[in-house]
C-alpha cells in the first residue's frame, strides 16, 4: 500500500539515505496528503470502551495520550531511525532532553560513567553537576585516547558518553576503538552525533549502541525550532527510554516534529554544500590567523581519523586569534554579514566568542584543560555564497588589526 509505504520496512530497506530523508516513516492519512499531516492534538477518541481498555493493555495498535505517541511525532521517529540504521528511535523536547534521558534511563545509584572532556557545555554539567549528586559517578578522560577510556573503566562502569567532533575545539573520538572497549567491557556506548548528523556520520555502523541528537542543529537546519532524538536498539528504546520519557514528559511537540521532518528532507544537501563551504573558509582563515581547527583541513592533527569515519566535515570549526578576548570579540563586532550567535547548523553563518557564551558557566580551569583560549572563535558556516562570507571576513580581519 503506497500511502504507508515510508513505514514498510520492505519498502525502506530498499531506499538509499538520501531517499530515505525525504520520504522515510511518512503514513499519509485517509486525504492522501503529500507532505506530512500535522497531527495537532494531545488526545485521541475510540469508538467504544472496549478498544480504550484493548489499547491501555496494549493489545491493540492505536494511539492513547500524545505525551505517549502521536502520529506526526511518530512519522520523524522512524525517519531517524531509518537515516541511523538504527532499529528504533524516540524524539525528545530538546537535545538537552535527549543527552538527559539516554543517560539517566539506563544509570542507577552506584553507577559509574566514563564521559570525553570536549563535551557541549551542558552536557559536562550532566556530567559534573547533576549525575553525581543522584549518586552516579563520572570520569572524565581525552576522548582522543582509548587507552584513558580503558583505563577508566571500573566494575561498576555502566556506560561511556562522548561527542565527535566535540564542540568547540573540533577534538575527534576514534568511534569504533571506543565503541569496541566499551561492548568488550559490557558497557554502553552513548554518541552525541548533533554535530555531524547521519548525513555525515552514523556511529551504529561503527559499533555504537546508542546515538543521541540535538535535532535543533543541521536537521531542522534552518534555526526554527528545539529537538531531540535518541536512537538504538527496539530493546533499549522500549525497555530503558520509552518508560523513563513517557512518564517525565519531554516530548516533542507535533509541531516541531513536523518542521523537523521538513528539515530532513534537505539534509543531505545541505550538509555537503557547507562542508564544502565551511572548507573553503576554513582554508582561507588558514594563513591569516594563528590557529585553524577543522577536522576538513591537513593541519588538523586527526584530520585522517576524521575523514575516515565521516563523509565530510560538517560545517562547524574554530580558529583562535593571537589578541585574546579583546581582537576575538573586536572581530565579531566588525561583522557585516556573519551574525554573532551561538547557535549552530543554520543555514545562517553564525560566529560566537564560546569562553564568553557558550562555555562561560565552566570554570576556567575546565575551559583550559577543553582548550576553549580567550583567542578562540567557532564559525558556523551557512548557505550563503562562500564567496561573501570570504569578502565579510575579510573586511572584519582587517578591521581587527588581523
Ligand atoms: C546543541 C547541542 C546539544 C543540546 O541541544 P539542544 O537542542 O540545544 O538542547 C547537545 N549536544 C551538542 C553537541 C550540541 O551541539
Amino acid at each position: 500500500m503506497k500511502r504507508r509505504s515510508g513505514q514498510d520496512p520492505a519498502v525502506t530497506a530498499k531506499w538509499r539515505p538520501a531517499t530515505r530523508a525525504v520520504r522515510g516513516g511518512t503514513a499519509r492519512s485517509e486525504w492522501g496528503e503529500t507532505s506530512e499531516a500535522l497531527f495537532l492534538t494531545s488526545g485521541y477518541a475510540y469508538d467504544c470502551a472496549g478498544d480504550a481498555a484493548a489499547r491501555f493493555a496494549g493489545e491493540q495498535a492505536g494511539m492513547t495520550y500524545s505525551r505517549l505517541q502521536n502520529p506526526t511525532v511518530e512519522m520523524l521517529e522512524r525517519r531517524i531511525a531509518l537515516l541511523e540504521g538504527a532499529e528504533a528511535a524516540r524524539c525528545t523536547a530538546s537535545g538537552m532532553a535527549a543527552m538527559t534521558a539516554a543517560l539517566l534511563c539506563q544509570l542507577s545509584h552506584g553507577d559509574h560513567l566514563v564521559a570525553a572532556r570536549a563535551l557541549f557545555g551542558s552536557c559536562r554539567w550532566l556530567t559534573d553537576s547533576l549525575l553525581p549528586r543522584f549518586g552516579i559517578a563520572t570520569t572524565i578522560v581525552d576522548g582522543r585516547e582509548p587507552d584513558q577510556w580503558r583505563a577508566a573503566l571500573r566494575p561498576e562502569t555502566k556506560a561511556f558518553f562522548f561527542e565527535t567532533p566535540a564542540n568547540p575545539t573540533m577534538d575527534v573520538v576514534d568511534v569504533h576503538t571506543v565503541c569496541a572497549i566499551a561492548r568488550e567491557a559490557g558497557v554502553v556506548s552513548v554518541v552525541d552525533n548533533a554535530f555531524a548528523t547521519p548525513a555525515l556520520q552514523r556511529p551504529m555502523e561503527m559499533g555504537a549502541d546508542v546515538v543521541a541528537y540535538s535535532a535543533t542543529k543541521m536537521m531542522d537546519g534552518q534555526g526554527r525550532v528545539l529537538a531531540g532524538a535518541v536512537c538504538g536498539s527496539a530493546e533499549f528504546i522500549n525497555d530503558k527510554l520509552l518508560p523513563f520519557v513517557r512518564n517525565t514528559g519531554p516530548t516533542l511537540s507535533a509541531f516541531n516534529a513536523w518542521v523537523v521532518l521538513k528539515g530532513l528532507e534537505t539534509l543531505d544537501m545541505r550538509a555537503r554544500r557547507q562542508s564544502e563551504s565551511a572548507v573553503a573558509v576554513g582554508r582561507f582563515l588558514e594563513p591569516r590567523v594563528a590557529r585553524v581547527l577543522h577536522p576538513g583541513l591537513p593541519s588538523h592533527p586527526q584530520h585522517d581519523l576524521a575523514m575516515s569515519q565521516m563523509d565530510a566535515a560538517g560545517p562547524i570549526f574554530s580558529f583562535e586569534v593571537l589578541g585574546g578576548r579583546p581582537q576575538a570579540h573586536a572581530l565579531l563586532d566588525a561583522l557585516e554579514l556573519i551574525d554573532i550567535s551561538n547557535n549552530i547548523g543554520d543555514s545562517r553563518s553564525l560566529m560566537t566568542h564560546p569562553a564568553s557564551t557558550t562555555h562561560s558557566g565552566l570554570s576556567e580551569q575546565v575551559r583550559a584543560e577543553m582548550g576553549v583560549t580567550e583567542g578562540l572563535l567557532r564559525l558556523n558556516v551557512g548557505l550563503e555564497d562562500p564567496a561573501d562570507l570570504l569578502d565579510d571576513l575579510n573586511g572584519a580581519l582587517a578591521a581587527a588589526g588581523l
